[in-house]
């Protein structure tokens, strides 16, 4: 028989087995036991459960978020839905929300600790934890590094201030204050905003015009060319003829 976390079948009784995820008995004969798991319910739980740190622990399944075993009489979807583990599913959500914390490996495996993508280290994932990780100093200039050459912003020679190529702008050299900017900011928000909607489904990359400072053009796949970076320029681009016909 296969073993694993996530495979659920325990031994009941000499003719029964017992798949602890669907709470059901199911005759000890290896096509019976292959026809549940292979089956839909089987699987829609299992996919509910990796979403929500549930596991198979001593034949029993185990809530890694509420740090207990799962009442016998209690469904997947039920203890999902249970106070206890939405209030934690909507606090982990909340906290880790932007944050580029990864926490399948905690969802998923008998492992206790998340992975913080910026910072490239494990962290324990409780919620008092994780908190003070995305609020630290340490985790808050990686999401800085991270996101700077993704919203055009560069260091500049005196080392008080940064430059938003998007809005030709200056802004304090601070983690407080650049990200204020990169959420906050008005026109920095609304140039995204625009841009995107313009070249939506376009094949056309900000990419490298953002990341470069002396980049002046964005490139469009579909075409293999590059335009200059202004929304009447990519505009008038992603109408011609040329364009809509390199469509597909
Ligand atoms: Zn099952
Ligand atoms: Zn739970
Ligand atoms: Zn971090
Ligand atoms: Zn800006
Ligand atoms: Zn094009």
């Amino acid at each position: 028989m296969k073993k694993g976390l996530l495979f659920g079948i325990v031994a009941s009784s000499k003719t029964l087995v017992r798949c602890v995820f669907c709470r059901v008995y199911i005759p000890k004969a290896n096509k019976c036991i292959e026809q549940h798991t292979q089956g839909v319910k089987h699987k829609d739980n299992i996919t509910l459960m990796t979403e929500n740190g549930m596991i198979l622990k001593n034949d029993e399944m185990y809530c890694k978020p509420c740090k207990k075993v799962v009442d016998e009489e209690e469904s997947v979807s039920k203890h999902i839905n249970s106070e206890s583990h939405a209030n934690w599913q909507a606090a982990i959500e909340d906290l880790t929300d932007g944050e580029y914390i990864q926490l399948e490996s905690y969802l998923t495996s008998e492992k206790e600790e998340a992975y913080c993508e910026v910072c490239k280290k494990d962290i324990n994932c409780s919620l008092q934890v994780i908190e003070a990780h995305v609020n630290s100093i340490i985790h808050r200039s990686n999401i800085l590094e991270r996101l700077k050459p993704l919203n055009g912003i560069f260091l500049v020679e005196n080392d008080d201030e940064v430059y938003c190529k998007v809005c030709d702008e200056y802004i304090d050299n601070t983690v407080q204050s650049v990200l204020e900017h990169i959420d906050d900011d008005e026109e920095h928000i609304d140039w995204f905003a625009e841009m995107e909607d313009l070249i939506e489904q376009q094949d056309i990359s900000l990419e490298r015009y953002l990341a470069n400072e002396n980049e002046v053009n964005v490139y469009c796949k579909r075409c293999d060319m590059e335009i200059i970076c202004d929304f009447e320029s990519i505009e008038t681009h992603v109408h011609s003829e040329s364009h809509l016909n390199n469509f597909g």
